[in-house]
């Protein structure tokens, strides 16, 4: 018997590949600066942006501090002058939205789910870059209403964006949803302080100490069909 009728989704590192897609933007747009970015820095710069996006969830920067700082600490590293980074800024988020690559079959996962539960997207980041990903990869078409943190105005975790997402779906019981992300500082945070169910995807299987624990942990989407009672 299944208890859930409703799954909040987060997209990057469960449904979608975001160092894939990240890998080809910051890729694209070093060309397009006239440079060929290495593995290293490739590495270098998914660490500071992780670094960004966590002092975001913490309110220590803004969103817009977040899109330019990140490529100025890069640049600033590699002794990289003279470059628009406002400009460069905006030709990353164009790139990122532009391409995408599945995690375990997310969208036949999500599409055996259609019509047996309500599946919504919870999600930080730019709205432009979140939409043109999630529509080129159908993703948006099977689910029923997307919540991006820069519509919302806050990001996850903070009760707020979860209070917008409460007040916009249809289930009103609590302990019918479940969120499912692979982020404990903000998927897994955010669901517990929310009062709802928390499902924490972790492929690698890697477990971590936390304060914050789930209440189910996945390596593989297709898990989450036992969870939710589907055969
Ligand atoms: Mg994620």
């Amino acid at each position: 018997m299944n208890q859930f009728t409703t799954i909040l989704w987060d997209v990057d590192g469960t449904l979608l590949d975001f160092l894939y897609s990240q890998k080809y933007a910051i890729t694209k747009c070093f060309r397009s600066i006239g440079r060929e970015i290495t593995e290293e820095q490739i590495q270098r710069y998914s660490k500071i942006n992780d670094g960004y996006w966590k002092r975001l969830e913490l309110g220590e920067v803004t969103k817009e501090q977040l899109f330019t700082g990140r490529f100025v600490e890069l640049f600033h590293e590699y002794r990289i002058e003279n470059i628009d980074v406002e400009a460069f800024a905006q030709e990353y988020q164009e790139a990122l939205g532009s391409v995408f690559s599945y995690l375990d079959d997310s969208l036949e996962v999500c599409r055996t789910l259609q019509g047996r539960v309500r599946q919504y997207v919870v999600t930080n980041g730019a709205t432009a870059t979140q939409r043109g990903r999630l529509e080129l990869s159908g993703l948006a078409a099977v689910m029923d209403d997307l919540f991006i943190s820069e519509e919302v105005g806050v990001p996850k975790p903070y009760r707020a964006f979860f209070d917008y997402v409460m007040a916009h779906i249809e289930e009103k019981d609590k302990s019918r949803i479940l969120i499912v992300g692979d982020s404990i500082s903000s998927d897994i945070k955010g669901g517990i302080q929310a009062g709802i169910a928390t499902c924490w995807y972790r492929p690698e299987g890697t477990a971590k100490d936390s304060v914050y624990r789930p209440d189910y942990e996945i390596s593989d989407l297709h898990a989450l069909f036992d969870i939710l009672g589907v055969l």
